[in-house]
């Protein structure tokens, strides 16, 4: 019986132990946070461009598994900051019947649909976002060539979600990828749960935010990919942020669409808050991700300039003898500058600049050191020198 009792008192110890080692880490990395949000300075943009804030790839009721309602997603929209959002529900005809494209409430809501790809050997399975789509098509009744000519007919444009078959990206008519995706995140460290779980016994209540960016990491496999794809053809980087506010666990809600939200983002540099502007900077690849809930990114700029004249993130220019990359960041951090996918220089710094030796695909990436932990903030979409 007393070895009984010892045996459960040191499990209780055991726990409870866990539970204040959670609440101590998770309280510090918000007080980091505040410190470090704290030093932000706000950067100019070059004229006539704003910085839009928006999530792409997110589910609602009108997708087999989520029950989030219309007004949830645009109030969500608002709490996270967001100027738009990309709704990708999975394919069937209600999507485009029930529709809710256009401006609500501020928010600039785009319509796509998810495709589902026929082959899928490991989960998430590959997927394709189809974005600015006009009308409703049975995709599976198509070959994947009459997929993407039925979508660019539209004048919409194709993104690989979960990116994780190669062979569905090498095709001309496909924009982008996602390069970090919150699902390929969580699924691909199973390791993890154990802690997640005791984040969320003991400290969820408190701590929402903080234990939802627990499960950040580089995605390494993804940028690898992307780095590998870009030296054949231009490919646009986005975040998938994959939100669908349906996982609960223990009866909290883990996934809410306004932390999904605020996690990570997808920036478009563009004149106007309208459909038009948004899918051509999307396009062109005036675009960065970056993950929010650290600190603001806005105000991030990687740019290029040869003879006066400045290319962003996403042009391509030709290369001539004392052309310079420059990086702006509206937080210092660790800025690392990369070319055909090897880190080439970095700094512990808030503004780069770097003359540029060669033709090469050039990207930048920032970090900010947050808890003794070097976190991945930013990733910039590439300038190509040619
Ligand atoms: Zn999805």
């Amino acid at each position: 019986m007393g070895k009984r009792l010892s045996i459960v008192g040191s499990i209780l110890l055991c726990f409870s132990l866990l539970g204040c080692t959670s609440h101590h880490a998770l309280e510090s990395l918000k007080m980091e946070l505040q410190q470090v949000q704290s030093l932000r300075r706000l950067l100019p943009l070059p004229p006539g461009l704003y910085d839009y804030r928006g999530a792409v790839h997110v589910h609602s009721f009108l997708s087999h598994d989520s029950q989030g309602t219309k007004e949830e997603i645009v109030q969500a929209a608002k709490i996270a900051g967001l100027h738009f959002v990309v709704m990708t529900d999975h394919q069937n005809p209600d999507i485009f019947k029930k529709r809710f494209g256009g401006i609500h409430d501020g928010i600039l809501v785009i319509q796509g649909m998810e495709i589902s790809l026929p082959s899928c050997s490991r989960r998430p399975c590959t997927s394709l976002l189809a974005i600015g789509l006009s009308s409703y098509f049975d995709p599976s009744a198509l070959s994947l060539k009459e997929t993407l000519d039925t979508i660019r007919q539209q004048g919409a444009i194709t993104f690989v979600a979960h990116p994780r078959q190669e062979d569905a990206l090498d095709l001309d008519t496909i924009t982008g990828m996602e390069i970090y995706d919150v699902l390929d995140d969580v699924l691909d460290k199973k390791w993890f749960y154990p802690k997640l779980f005791f984040d969320i016994l003991y400290s969820h209540k408190k701590y929402a935010e903080q234990v939802f960016l627990s499960i950040q990491d580089y995605p390494e496999a993804h940028l690898a990919l992307w780095d590998r794809l870009q030296k054949r053809r231009k490919i646009v980087g986005i975040a998938g942020n994959d939100a669908h506010q349906n996982t609960r666990v223990l009866g909290r809600q883990l996934d809410p669409y306004a932390t999904s939200f605020r996690f990570v983002s997808t920036h478009l540099l563009a004149d106007t808050l309208s459909e038009t502007s948004l899918l051509a900077a999307l396009q062109s690849g005036h675009a960065y991700v970056a993950f929010d809930l650290l600190a603001d990114p806005a105000g991030f700029l990687f740019s290029a300039t040869s003879d006066g004249k400045e290319a962003i993130m996403g042009e391509s220019i030709d290369f001539t003898p004392g052309q310079t990359l420059t990086v702006q960041s509206p937080q210092e951090g660790l800025i690392a500058l990369i070319k055909d996918g090897k880190r080439i220089f970095q700094c512990r710094c808030a503004f780069l600049t770097y003359p540029v030796a060669g033709p090469g695909v050039y990207r930048a990436e920032v970090f900010l050191q947050i808890q003794h932990r070097r976190r991945p903030w930013i990733f910039s979409n590439p300038i190509y020198i040619w």
